[in-house]
């Protein structure tokens, strides 16, 4: 999962970006509106923390063009305490959540959580597939109830294929949502972790999709017998 921070306050924006990255995502930021619109405008997030006053362009702008140009991410945004009409403005302009300033960190990061998996069409703070649990409030992976040790990408290259469990994700997609936009991008080291992620997690759960990219797929003996797999 990819945020995208958007906090003119460099302590602030800082605070937030370290209990992000240290909860597995990855992060981008911008420290002022125009920055922050075009980076939302051009990447794909997966949410947005999104502060209301920020120089260059107001955050409401922001938001308001992200929406009317078709980009659809879920957005939280910063509010100050005493300015309730930023709240009213923040959600006409398209906002799916708010935190009022000052703030706890885990307030933050619960709110993403929720929002994520809303997104993704998940109810539930633990993710489950077949024998797989992902429990995405402290970042904690089991199967068939033993803990799983998995890096920081390694998690968040599972957690993204479980909120999107049901289609094909391509090594592209995932390229986008797990890599900061800094960072050296290679296509070629998505097969690595997926590699990794299987000896790991021990059952088959990552299906590789010729030409296409990966899916979650039920481990064998789950499977239906019409499918016709032999043996191993
Ligand atoms: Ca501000």
């Amino acid at each position: 999962m990819r945020l995208l921070v958007v906090e003119d306050e460099p302590d602030l924006a800082r605070q937030l970006v370290d209990a992000l990255k240290e909860a597995s995502y990855a992060v981008d930021v911008a420290y002022d509106g125009e920055e922050g619109h075009f980076l939302g405008d051009t990447e794909p997030y997966d949410a947005v923390v999104l502060d209301l006053g920020l120089p260059k362009m107001d955050g409401v702008t922001v938001l308001e063009r992200w929406r009317r140009d078709g980009r659809n991410m879920p957005v939280l945004i910063l509010t100050a305490r005493d300015r309730w009409s930023d709240k009213v403005a923040g959600f006409d302009a398209g906002a799916d959540d708010y935190v009022t300033k000052p703030f706890y960190v885990e307030e933050v990061l619960a709110r993403l959580r929720a929002l994520l998996r809303r997104s993704a069409g998940q109810a539930s703070p633990e993710l489950v597939y077949g024998p797989l649990r992902v429990d995405t409030r402290g970042a904690r992976v089991t199967v068939d109830g033993n803990p799983v040790k998995l890096t920081s990408l390694e998690y968040r290259l599972l957690a993204y294929l479980m909120h999107h469990q049901g289609r094909v994700v391509s090594r592209t997609e995932l390229v986008e949502h797990l890599y900061e936009q800094d960072f050296d991008r290679d296509s070629n080291t998505i097969e690595v972790f997926i590699g990794r992620l299987r000896k790991k997690l021990k059952v088959n759960l990552i299906q590789t999709v010729r030409g296409l990219g990966y899916c979650l797929t039920r481990p064998e003996g789950e499977q239906q017998v019409e499918v016709g797999q032999a043996g191993q």
